[in-house]
């Protein structure tokens, strides 16, 4: 897989001037110091090696030969949640790619037998036995089904569930194909359902994510389905986006597309088949998962050269975080009575991550905890009673922070609150 290999990103890494928009929120969007950091691993470890800026340093030391990929090199690589807040911000200043490069720092650590670091060797061992994160039979991955619901045998929406929703979260994917049928929506789940390979991919296991990426996309076509749903924000963003970088094709070119729960209600209500029931009175704040804002825009490839000054032949094409799925979620927060939306400080690109990023909450959790306890502040100061996202990872992070601080703040998934405001009654969490 030679176009994500790190001496493919030399010219990000050579070209950093340590300027750190990859850990400061624009002043334009936050005033003042509170909320302003935006990088989770530099707010927890308070030096620059644990920021964009000192991997990219690194990373041109491993490129020069001049540091090899020590115990110590290791923690710097992957106590980092690949939320991409750093890119976005990099990129306000300068057209470099650091999560290209944060992300070629771990293949190249797998690739030379240094990483992963345990944990994550042990989640990539489960899924590759299991095919789930959890290590679980696959006989319990429909057992979320509710009485009543019957997703057709073939559909043009294929609902892939993902792991966390089919062995953890269940109310999760309950509320979504409740949601689907009573919208009279027609969806079919796909048969031995397996991980989407996000855990592998951000490991640095690019060989297996991408053997596992060619399987699913084979199943989904077998299946019939030319759409596949997701209700996870890291299943989207690996079926929209690491498939297609996987595979050095461009979004657009996939003999699919993904769409999230919230593009697909949001349509609807847009077109207004959405009709909600009586008020739910709730100040929410809405927290924009990584994987379905500033990292879901499409992949593009890009093989061409540089001239002088850096300048691309032909044109490179920036994902620059500012084109990912903001508007919907909040359109169908606003559309439900009762409910008020509050805005974070850090919101939409400049949005905080969970902690669970990166494969964080499975090797670092205290780390994880620490970045969650910070955005959940955030969220209290804010003035809301509850805290909704569209990731079951996100979920996670927050119903740990509560009941970790014992802070009264509630934790949604928006398929949560759509659920109840459709059906009129709430889907056991
Ligand atoms: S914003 Fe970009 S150029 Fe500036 S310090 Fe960070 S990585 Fe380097
Ligand atoms: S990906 Fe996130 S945690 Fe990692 S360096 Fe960038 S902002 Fe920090």
């Amino acid at each position: 897989m030679d176009h994500l290999r790190l001496e493919r990103f030399r010219w990000d890494a050579e070209n950093c001037c340590g300027c750190k928009g990859c850990i400061w929120v624009d002043p334009i969007y936050v005033q003042g110091k509170d909320y302003s950091i935006r990088c989770p691993s530099l707010q927890r470890f308070k030096f620059d090696s644990y920021s964009a800026l000192g991997r990219l340093k690194l990373a041109l030391a491993i490129l020069n030969g001049s540091m090899k990929i020590t115990e110590k090199a290791l923690d710097i690589i992957y106590q980092c949640n690949l939320c991409g807040a750093c890119d976005t911000g990099c990129k306000r200043n300068l057209d470099l790619d650091p999560l290209m490069v944060l992300e070629a720092l771990r293949i190249r650590a797998v690739a030379q037998g240094a990483g992963p670091p345990p944990a994550l060797a042990q989640l990539i061992r489960r899924v590759r036995d299991t095919g789930n994160r959890f290590g679980l039979k696959r006989a319990k991955s429909a057992a979320w089904i509710p009485e009543g619901i019957k997703p057709s045998n073939r559909a043009k929406i294929a609902y892939f569930v993902g792991c966390n929703a089919s062995y953890k979260n269940n109310s999760i994917a309950q509320a979504t194909v409740k949601i689907l049928e009573h919208l009279g929506i027609e969806y079919a789940l796909m048969e031995e359902e397996s991980c989407c390979g996000h855990p592998l991919f951000v490991s640095g296991a690019a060989s297996e994510a991408l053997a596992l990426a060619k399987t699913n996309i084979e199943m989904l076509s077998d299946a019939g389905a030319s759409i596949v749903l997701t209700s996870c924000a890291e299943c989207y963003k690996t079926w929209k986006v690491d498939y297609p970088k996987l595979l050095d094709k461009p979004t657009s070119d996939m003999p699919y597309k993904a769409v999230h729960l919230v593009e697909l209600l949001a349509g609807l209500l847009a077109k207004g088949g959405l009709r909600f029931r009586g008020p739910i009175e709730m100040k929410v704040a809405y927290h924009d998962p990584c994987c379905l804002g500033r990292l879901s825009e499409d992949w593009t490839p890009w093989h061409g050269s540089r001239g002088p000054n850096g300048l691309t032949q032909p044109p490179k094409p920036y994902r620059r975080g500012t084109n990912g799925i903001y508007q919907q979620p909040r359109q169908l927060i606003s559309a439900i009575e009762g409910l008020e939306l509050i805005d974070l400080p850090r919101t939409r690109e400049n949005a905080l991550c969970c902690g669970a990023g990166g494969g964080v909450l499975d090797v670092y959790p205290e780390f994880a905890a620490f970045t969650a306890q910070d955005r959940l502040q955030e969220v209290i100061d804010s003035g809301a009673q509850a805290v909704v996202s569209a990731c079951p990872y996100c979920l996670d992070s927050f119903q740990v922070a509560i009941q970790s601080t014992g802070h009264l703040l509630k934790a949604y998934d928006i398929s949560h609150l759509v659920s109840l405001a459709l059906l009129g009654h709430e889907v056991a969490q």
